[in-house]
């Protein structure tokens, strides 16, 4: 009684949230983008039967009729897109190395490199006062750099956020 009692409910209920699932997306020429709740890098969020999922997840659910046993990976590079065909199975592994292709692993080797911080940057420009005299060669000592380096920071083409 119980059993069936529930089947017809979810029967209903599964419907509407289907219906409510697309209600969140807005298509784009290119990405399909959820517009609902989203977790932090942008990934949307579904809450079906008192579970939360990713919501490109679960578009793979609704398309070919299960759950991916993999990651759910973007070939469009863009999280909250639940484009079935943007879509990809892969390991963390693929995951990691799609990342590394697309350049989005970058700010962590680049800032490797970096002399300076963010912070640092945004001091010389606070610091520095056009045509004062020695507010250039005072920055180059301060920190380090080359006068080159310093323009480039100053006129934002480095360390820009
Ligand atoms: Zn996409």
């Amino acid at each position: 009684m119980e059993r069936q009692r529930n089947n017809k409910g979810q029967y209903a209920s599964d419907k509407n949230f289907i219906e409510r699932f697309w209600n969140k997306v807005k298509k784009t020429n290119t990405c399909w983008l959820w517009i609902g709740k989203r977790r932090i890098y942008g990934y949307g969020v579904v809450k079906y039967k008192n579970k939360e999922y990713s919501a490109h997840r679960f578009v793979w659910f609704l398309t070919y009729g299960k759950f991916p046993k993999k990651l759910v990976c973007h070939k469009c590079d863009n999280p909250p897109c639940i484009r079935p065909d943007h879509l990809f199975e892969g390991t963390h592994k693929d995951n990691i190395q799609d990342a590394i292709k697309k350049g989005r692993m970058l700010v962590g080797r680049v800032s490797h490199r970096r002399k300076l911080t963010f912070q640092q940057a945004e001091e010389i420009r606070k610091k520095y006062i056009p045509k004062q005299y020695g507010g250039m060669q005072k920055l180059i000592k301060e920190y380090g750099l080359s006068k080159r380096s310093i323009a480039l920071i100053l006129k934002r083409e480095t360390y820009k956020k």
